[in-house]
């Protein structure tokens, strides 16, 4: 399976800086051999239809940052899976802890939002991750467990292969405290394991990716784990020259 490796810019960048971002990577990722590596970058709403545009052809998929479960209502400020399927948009990140934390993103919006996705053409990417005092009361597992459960009791066993899911510890995004590989091992084993209690074919099939203060220094380490398919980069994935690195790190 080739790694997935996903630049997730938050609320940043303007169409300008986006374009001009692409425009430094492609040159940057010219001079590498990326044949056992996908990228996708995941930019604001505003800068999905650009990056579409300037990503045709080169091999880098455009996924956005979140969408609603529903096909098109009354929910002001919304972004249907269609809306983003009619773009080009290839994936969708979902459940990033930030969403949960901030916008109220619960499981059981997730359980809808993750097999709408699927219908719709789009690969969801769940993020999912424990907090640090989960983690110092032992809880971890039970955290993921939980999420892992919830948001995907709605999907088939025969798409649930079709997933990517992000472990994304929330003490580790945007802190600089990045898992130990021992920690990123154990937690994504963990979620391999709770995906093949439902299917065996989806756990073989499912990329399971680390995320959480990645960067070009420790990229390479973390990607070499044996569960480990791929990393979900935040503040690593503004500069198109820490993001090339990153990929690099990803070519066995
Ligand atoms: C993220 O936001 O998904 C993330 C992993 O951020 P960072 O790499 O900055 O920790």
């Amino acid at each position: 399976m080739s790694a997935l490796i996903a630049a997730n810019w938050k609320m940043h960048k303007t169409v300008a800086e986006a374009t001009a971002y692409l425009d430094e990577l492609f040159e940057r990722l010219a001079a590498l051999e990326l044949t056992a590596t996908q990228l996708a970058v995941c930019p604001p709403f505003t800068a999905l239809g650009p990056a579409i545009a300037r990503c045709r052809g080169r091999g880098v998929g455009v996924f956005a940052q979140n969408m609603h479960e529903q096909e098109r209502g009354a929910f002001t400020g919304e972004v249907s899976a269609p809306m983003l399927i009619e773009l080009g948009v290839s994936g969708v990140v979902l459940g990033h802890s930030e969403r949960r934390q901030y916008f109220g993103e619960s499981d059981r919006a997730l359980a809808a939002k993750v097999p709408a996705a699927l219908e719709a053409g789009l690969a969801p990417l769940l993020c999912v991750g424990e907090t640090a005092r989960e983690r110092e009361r032992g809880d971890t597992e039970g955290r993921l467990r939980d999420q892992v459960e919830h948001d995907l009791e709605a999907v088939a066993p025969e798409r649930l292969g079709d997933v990517a899911i992000a472990y994304e510890p929330i003490w580790a995004i945007g802190t600089g405290v990045v898992a130990t590989p021992d920690q990123a091992q154990a937690a994504i084993a963990f979620i391999r394991a709770l995906v093949r209690d439902r299917s065996a074919d989806a756990a073989g099939r499912m990329r399971i990716l680390y995320g959480g203060s990645v960067t070009p220094e420790n990229a390479g380490e973390l990607l070499a784990l044996p569960d480990v398919d791929g990393a979900l980069v935040g503040g690593a994935s503004l500069s198109p020259e820490s993001f090339a690195a990153i990929a690099a790190s990803a070519t066995p």
